[in-house]
């Protein structure tokens, strides 16, 4: 990879996981958002629930002083409870408030001067109640409460009135639960005694965006400082799908634009792979035209030598030289064409029986190898084994095999080839001791322009040797594959009807 490219990468691969930072950090302040709105909601539940018990409680406790009543022998005895609020100031500015409820008790029957069990009337009974508020003097029951807290008045009257509700009906667990249940919500309530009096409800949101819990401290007695603390775990999945939506156009916006980069990078890594197989395809070329030209060359000059051209024997070599030459530059021309054809059906075929034995040597015969390394090519190959073929296509197929088993071996290459005859098709192996194929190269190795990653750099070569192979192969009806291990050499299978 280039510098350009590499920084490319690495800009992409930033770009890519800020953005996906980006995404996450707003989706975390978004889901906080929901998550406290939910919490509000349902703290607004909650706090609608405590009131409707309470309101059941104060309705429940007027049912209940009647009731009371009939158990004292009804009539007879009446509780008065009375309120009083005692507020002080010091100049104009309130200092003190002091709520006092005082219960008194009396009996009907003595306040009327009636024999005790004597049934009352309507006016009886209320004549009673009036002398009642003339004869409050001394209360059976005293409870003072420091008040100063109460926003106002009514709010103070309020809070006397709680205590009263309070003491003919508590607060109960079971209760609100019910009531709690009936709307849906699932709360742990707890009751307890705080040390100062609590006047305002108190909501405490989660603290834990993962595992949310809401918190709500309701007075249910302010003055005597009896709260219930209303707890509720709240499961993130509820808050979800209010911001689906949301979810789903952000996971949709990041999709597109992660991909539009990966699409764009590998472009990019395309264009740049395309211009180096290019600038590698136009020197290989030079290179291979190089050689059939010079050698044109010479031999040109060697006609022009009339002395030269007196040797018979010398007009002979150089003649065959230049039509090695320009065999070479044919056989390169037709590789060129062949390889650009898309379709295998356009490649012109010369089917003939060919013996495979017998090419094989021709092939093992007219291939040049280098100087510095020894080859061997052991001809296992039954003398019978025919293949019907183009035989110049199939020429070429075993030169490419032959020539990338030399071109990528050590010093001292052996190659071997055997055949067979299976269901009606030659079985062809060339087997050879070199480099052997590494597993990510295998399966890439017959595309156009591709070239083993340890063989790139350091031999020639267009990777368009064992594209044309299969091309050649697949064009005869045929198939091709191949078995090889690293380190230890290569085995190429050519399987061609007969
Ligand atoms: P080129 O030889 O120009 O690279 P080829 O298409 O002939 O192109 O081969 C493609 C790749 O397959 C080579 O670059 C090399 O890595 C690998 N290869 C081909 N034949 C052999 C072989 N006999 N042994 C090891 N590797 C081979």
């Amino acid at each position: 990879m280039d510098k350009r490219i590499k920084a490319l990468y690495t800009i992409t691969i930033i770009a890519i996981l800020s953005f996906l930072g980006m995404q996450v950090y707003w989706l975390y302040g978004r889901y906080e958002f929901s998550l406290t709105e939910y919490e509000r909601d349902l703290a607004e539940q909650i706090v609608e629930c405590v009131d409707e018990y309470n309101h059941i409680r104060e309705k429940s406790s007027d049912q209940r002083s009647d009731y009371l009543k009939k158990q004292n022998q009804s009539d007879d005895v009446l509780t008065v409870p009375t309120f009083s609020l005692r507020q002080e100031y010091g100049d104009t500015v309130k200092t003190t408030r002091t709520a006092k409820i005082l219960t008194y008790l009396f009996s009907a029957h003595e306040l009327l001067g009636l024999e005790p069990g004597t049934p009352l009337t309507k006016e009886q009974k209320d004549k009673a109640m009036e002398l009642v508020q003339t004869n409050l003097t001394t209360a059976a029951d005293s409870l003072v409460f420091d008040a100063s807290g109460a926003k106002d008045e009514k709010e103070a009257w309020a809070a006397t009135s709680n205590v009263q509700i309070e003491r003919k009906c508590p607060f109960r667990v079971e209760g609100l639960d019910s009531i709690l249940t009936k709307a849906g919500i699932t709360a742990l309530t707890t009751l307890t005694n705080a040390d100062s009096t609590v006047w305002n409800s108190m909501v405490d949101y989660h603290k834990s965006a993962l595992n949310p819990t809401l918190s709500v401290t309701i007075p249910y007695s302010q003055l005597e400082g009896r709260i219930a603390t209303i707890t509720c775990e709240i499961n993130p999945f509820e808050v979800l799908p209010g911001m689906w939506l949301t979810l789903m156009i952000t996971l949709a916006v990041s999709t597109l634009l992660i991909v539009c980069l990966v699409l764009q990078f590998s472009t990019v890594l395309k264009l740049s792979r395309l211009d180096k197989m290019r600038n590698s395809f136009i020197s290989t070329m030079i290179h291979e035209l190089k050689r059939p030209i010079s050698t044109l060359k010479m031999c040109v000059s060697g006609l022009d030598n009339e002395r030269m051209m007196e040797d018979a024997a010398v007009k002979h070599e150089v003649l065959s030289e230049t039509r090695n030459a320009l065999d070479n530059l044919s056989a390169y021309f037709s590789k060129l064409r062949d390889i650009t054809f898309n379709n295998v059906e356009q490649i012109p075929l010369n089917i003939q029986s060919v013996n495979l034995h017998e090419l094989l040597d021709t092939v093992a015969a007219a291939t040049v190898f280098p100087a510095d390394k020894s080859v061997i090519i052991k001809n296992n190959i039954s003398p019978e084994v025919e293949a019907s073929a183009d035989r110049s296509h199939l020429y070429n197929i075993l030169n490419n095999l032959v020539e990338n088993a030399v071109k990528y071996s050590g010093k001292s290459v052996e190659i071997t080839a055997t055949a067979s005859e299976n269901s009606g098709n030659a079985e062809l192996h060339i087997w050879d001791n070199g480099n052997g194929i590494s597993s990510g190269d295998l399966k890439h190795i017959f595309k156009r322009f591709y070239r083993g990653k340890a063989s790139a750099g350091e031999q020639p070569g267009m990777g368009l040797g064992l594209a044309y192979v299969k091309l050649l192969v697949e064009a005869h009806g045929g198939e091709i594959y191949v078995d090889s291990s690293e380190g230890k050499g290569s085995c190429f299978t050519i399987r061609l009807p007969q």
